[in-house]
């Protein structure tokens, strides 16, 4: 083989590489999640396979995220939408509106609802009207603080993955059922560690944690807001204190963005403990995963309930 030969072999050699690569880049599929939570849970399932962004951040309310233009864009190229559904992220309707991609409308083989499949709770029973606050019209949307609704999670994240990439349905559902053993184990660990402290009575902020306290046993006797997205008055507050004092509550459990005022005010009235409870991956640095989300939680609601 002669000198030109060899380097055209090469030029060629490598063009084909880098054209190798870059259709393997172009063949991951676009993967948008309105939180952190699903963004996660989607990598699980997805592996190196997908590409995934999180409209909202961990220590943002998942209720409220201001819509922008930047997520428009990141919606136009997606290939798949996955929400958490049960009207918690309804901003998100409108940007997919705004996107006009095809792929991601409702019903589009791209269009994922994480809350199939969920045992829902507080879902209402008598018609709902504006005094009852800020209510949920499908039953409490909170359901990713119980650990177990990974399973129905990643289940419809796995769905629409497979409709998408029949070709990788195999490679999806081997990740997702290593990474249930694993959701298994740490379940069982986390309910080991919780079982003394078991019939608990808590107080939360918001309520955002119904499926949390029933996975664990714990009693939310209580919120700081009267009603869901609703401020609380002094005379709530009073009666809270009341409340929290004979039921003996040792701990309040608030997101980091709701405000620690009217807390602060009840936990030095009734030497209760003031827990900072991310609900969503990234809420604080800890907690870069799902699972290790719950280990953060679960570690110091042991702790402050032990005391
Ligand atoms: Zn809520």
């Amino acid at each position: 083989m002669n000198r030109i030969k060899l380097k055209l072999l090469l030029v060629l050699g490598t063009a084909f590489l880098s054209l190798g690569s870059y259709t393997y880049g172009a063949e991951k599929i676009n993967v948008v999640t309105t939180t952190t939570d699903l963004a996660d849970l989607v990598k699980v399932v997805g592996g190196e396979r997908v590409k995934v962004i999180s409209l909202s951040k961990g220590n943002q309310d998942p209720h409220f995220v201001e819509p922008k233009p930047s997520m428009v864009l990141e919606l136009k190229k997606a290939d798949m939408l996955v929400k958490i559904g049960m009207d918690l992220d309804m901003w998100v309707d409108g940007l997919i509106a705004a996107a006009r991609n095809s792929k991601i409308i409702y019903g589009a083989k791209g269009y994922v609802d994480a809350s199939v499949g969920i045992e829902r709770l507080e879902v209402p029973k008598e018609k709902i009207d504006g005094s009852m606050g800020d209510i949920h019209i499908y039953g409490n949307p909170h359901y990713q603080t119980d650990p177990a609704s990974a399973r129905p999670m990643t289940k419809n994240i796995l769905d629409g993955l497979c409709r998408i990439s029949p070709q990788n349905c195999q490679y999806f559902k081997d990740n997702r059922q290593k990474y249930l053993k694993k959701l298994d184990e740490k379940i069982d660990t986390w309910t080991t560690m919780m079982t003394e402290f078991k019939g608990s009575n808590i107080v939360t902020y918001h309520n955002s944690w119904p499926y949390f306290a029933r996975r664990f046993g714990l009693n939310v006797v209580e919120h700081i807001e009267p009603k869901p997205g609703i401020p609380p008055s002094p005379a709530h507050l009073s009666k809270l204190i009341k409340v929290m004092r004979e039921k003996e509550v040792k701990v309040i459990l608030i997101e980091p963005y709701f405000p620690l005022k009217g807390c602060k005010m009840v936990a030095e009235k009734t030497g209760a403990k003031i827990l900072i409870f991310p609900p969503s991956v990234g809420g604080v640095k800890e907690a870069g995963t799902f699972l290790e989300l719950f280990d953060y939680n679960i570690n110091q609601l042991v702790k402050a309930l032990a005391e």
